[in-house]
């Protein structure tokens, strides 16, 4: 039985201030009585991770990081290792987020270390994949996809997804309010369980893969619904306690 999760991406936004304030809004609004059933993380910048960990032990939300070096440590400026993330308190971090691919050149090899080197601090990767609009408007979706899994096996085998969750965002999704629609994400989360089923269908029943790319309160019920769709990895909306509210009540 997979439980649901909900990951809210903060981006780079917010100040000690806002953030606190998310937090307090989230709490008042009634978060914590969502209880056990649905799995509630915010990866907020790093420069923020101490202060969250103070604000969220004790409550029912875990936190975590939306990058990592693959490297353990040494002469890396202004990297942050897995260690570094697993010593505050984080259970989470993103890798292979389209922006990093897009807007720093991450490509499908340095992702699959940054996947490994999470797991080797004992963090659970969250690994995005995804397509952009012209790679679905030439039909080729799940060859994209398939590479980017495939590239995770050239480091590791499929016992690493016992203790990963994927994010399928297509990147025509993402910010941009034009959300897939729940048939559009089942086909794509449908074939990710079924490629890694082919290698061990147990691991790929108990993974979560999650959706990504405008989920709000008014669509991720319809979305959560999908058969293979295990909660939401949620960008702009993350930052607005109703709207983050709505969609972990969703998930439950
Ligand atoms: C994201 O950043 O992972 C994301 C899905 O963003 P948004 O929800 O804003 O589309």
């Amino acid at each position: 039985m997979r439980k649901p999760l909900v990951a809210g991406n903060w981006k780079m936004n917010g100040l000690q201030d806002t953030n606190h304030h998310l937090l307090e809004l989230l709490k008042k609004e009634g978060i914590e009585n969502i209880g056990e059933p649905v799995e509630i993380v915010v990866c907020p910048p790093f420069i923020y991770l101490a202060y969250i960990k103070h604000l969220l032990e004790g409550s029912n939300m875990k936190w975590g990081a939306q990058n990592v070096s693959h490297h353990s440590a040494g002469a890396y400026t202004g990297e942050i290792s897995p260690y570094m993330l697993a010593d505050l308190g984080c259970h989470f971090v993103i890798v292979g987020h389209s922006e990093r691919r897009t807007l720093y050149g991450e490509t499908n090899g340095i992702v699959a270390k940054k996947f490994v080197a999470a797991q080797q601090a004992n963090l659970t990767p969250i690994l995005c994949v995804g397509e952009s609009l012209r790679e679905r408007e030439e039909g080729i979706t799940e060859r994209i996809v398939k590479e980017q899994l495939d590239d995770i096996f050239l480091h590791t085998d499929i016992h690493a997804f016992n203790k990963a969750v994927i994010a399928y965002e297509p990147i025509w999704a993402i910010g941009t309010g034009h959300t897939a629609t729940p048939d559009q994400a089942q086909e794509v989360h449908g074939f990710i369980r079924n490629y890694l089923s082919e290698q061990d269908p147990e691991i790929a029943e108990e993974l979560r893969i999650l959706y990504g790319g405008s989920v709000k309160g008014d669509n991720a019920a319809e979305l959560f619904a999908m058969p293979d769709i295990d909660g939401g990895l949620v960008g702009g909306a993350s930052l607005e306690a109703k709207d983050f509210l709505t969609i972990c009540q969703a998930a439950s």
